[in-house]
C-alpha cells in the first residue's frame, strides 16, 4: 500500500490586490516542511513532507512534488491522479495549468507552465523515445451543479450519466476521448474546452464574484489515457514472420493520469453569492464535504474502517478509485498567505493533515 504522506503544501505569494488592501502575511514556511500560521488569536505549526513557499518556481513544484514519478507510474500502467485543493484564489489552477491565458495569441511563458503541461511534455518525450510506443488520448469532464459534463463535446455542454459496473467501477458513459500527438494538439484541445464560444459565456463555468474573478465554479477533471506497447523480444521487427499467429508484442499497459482542479471551498457568505451562484456554492460545498468525509474515513486504519460513502456525490464517485482503491494519488494543498484568508487556510491545512494518512493499494 502507498500513503499520501508526500502531500505537498504550496503557499502562493501575496497578490497585488492583497498587498494594496494592506493584508498581512500570516503564513510562513520555516523550512524542513513546517508551516507556521501566526495571527492574533491563532498560532499553529503544521508539519508536512514538502512545503513550497512563495518563491518556489513551477519547475521546482513539478520536480519536488513527485509529479514526475507519477507520470512514470502512469506509463507503467497505474491509475494516477493529482489534485489541487484549497479555497478559491489559493493557486490551484496556477499550480496545475499556470496563469490562465485568454487566447492562442498570448501563450504563457514556458517558465510558468503548470504541472499539466510539464507532464504532457514528459509523456510526449517518452512516446518519441525509441524504447516505447505510447498512444495518448485525453478526456475532459466538469462537474457542475452535480452534473457531469463533457468539455470536449462540440456544442452546448450536456449532462452525461455516471454509471457503475463491477469490472470498471464508476465510469462516465459516452465520454469523448481525443488522441493527441503533440503539445500543440493538447494545448489546443484545452483552449477550446475552456474558451469563450461565440454565443456567450465561457464553456467552463466561471463567474466573476467578489473573491476571485477567475474562480472556478465547477470541478474539472482532465484524464490522459496512456496506452503503451513496449517493443522488445517478440516484436515483429526482430523476428521473421511465421505461420502461427503469435503475440507480437508484450502485453500492452493502460495507465491513466488524471488532473483534478477542484472548485473553491469558500463560504457562501464571504463570496457574496446570491441566487444561482448560491446554488452553485452549495453544490460545491456539498461535494467537497463528501470528499472530506471519505478522506477522513479512509484515513482510519484499515481494520477500523467503515463503509466509505463514495456515492454521496458525483465527485467522490469519480475519484473513488484514486482515493481508496488501486490508484496512486498526489494531492497538492494550495494556500494563500494573507491574513484575510486565515480561517480557510487553517481548514485547508487541517484537511491536508487528515488526507496524508490515507493509503491506497496500487
Ligand atoms: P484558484 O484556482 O485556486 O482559484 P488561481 O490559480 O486562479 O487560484 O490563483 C489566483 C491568482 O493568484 C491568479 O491571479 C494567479 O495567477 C495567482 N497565483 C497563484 N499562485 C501563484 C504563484 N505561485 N505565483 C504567482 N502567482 C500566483
Ligand atoms: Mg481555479
Amino acid at each position: 500500500s502507498l500513503s499520501l504522506s508526500s502531500l505537498p503544501i504550496r503557499v502562493r505569494p501575496l497578490t497585488c490586490t492583497e498587498t494594496q488592501r494592506g493584508d498581512r502575511q500570516v503564513v510562513h514556511s520555516l523550512g524542513n516542511g513546517t508551516v507556521h500560521v501566526s495571527a492574533a488569536r491563532h498560532n499553529a505549526t503544521f508539519g508536512f513532507s514538502t512545503v513550497f513557499d512563495a518563491g518556489a518556481s513551477q519547475e521546482a513544484v513539478f520536480e519536488g512534488s513527485g509529479m514526475r514519478q507519477l507520470v512514470e507510474l502512469a506509463m507503467d500502467g497505474f491509475s494516477c491522479t493529482v489534485f489541487a485543493f484549497g479555497q478559491t484564489g489559493s493557486g490551484k489552477t496556477y499550480t496545475l495549468m499556470g496563469p490562465l491565458t485568454q487566447s492562442e495569441s498570448q501563450p504563457a511563458a514556458p517558465g510558468v507552465l503548470g504541472l499539466m503541461q510539464r507532464s504532457f511534455a514528459c509523456l510526449l518525450e517518452q512516446s518519441r523515445s525509441h524504447s516505447s510506443d505510447l498512444v495518448l488520448s485525453a478526456s475532459y469532464l466538469e462537474i457542475y451543479n452535480e452534473q457531469v459534463r463533457d468539455l470536449l463535446s462540440p456544442g452546448p455542454p450536456c449532462a452525461l450519466p455516471l454509471r457503475w459496473s463491477k469490472t470498471r467501477g464508476f465510469y462516465v458513459e459516452n465520454q469523448l476521448s481525443v488522441d493527441f500527438e503533440s503539445l500543440e494538439d493538447i494545448a489546443n484541445l484545452l483552449l477550446q474546452a475552456l474558451s469563450v464560444p461565440p454565443a456567450g459565456s465561457q464553456r467552463r463555468r466561471t463567474s466573476a464574484h467578489a473573491l476571485n474573478r477567475h474562480s472556478s465554479r465547477s470541478h474539472a477533471l482532465l484524464t490522459i489515457h496512456v496506452r503503451s506497447r513496449t517493443k522488445g523480444r517478440g516484436d515483429p521487427e526482430h523476428h521473421p514472420p511465421t505461420r502461427v499467429p503469435q503475440r507480437s508484442t508484450r502485453p500492452s499497459k493502460q495507465g491513466t493520469l488524471c488532473f483534478v482542479d477542484l472548485a473553491g471551498s469558500e463560504r457562501v457568505k464571504e463570496t457574496g453569492s446570491r441566487g444561482e451562484l448560491c446554488v452553485e456554492a452549495n453544490n460545491i460545498n456539498r461535494s467537497l464535504l463528501a470528499l472530506g468525509h471519505c478522506i477522513s474515513l479512509l484515513a482510519k486504519p484499515r481494520g477500523k474502517r467503515t463503509h466509505i460513502p463514495y456515492r454521496d456525490s458525483k465527485l467522490t464517485r469519480l475519484l473513488a478509485r484514486s482515493l481508496g482503491g488501486s490508484g496512486i494519488t498526489l494531492m497538492v494543498a494550495c494556500i494563500s498567505p494573507s491574513s484575510h484568508c486565515l480561517s480557510e487556510t487553517l481548514s485547508t491545512l487541517h484537511y491536508a493533515s487528515r488526507a496524508r494518512r490515507v493509503t491506497t493499494r496500487p
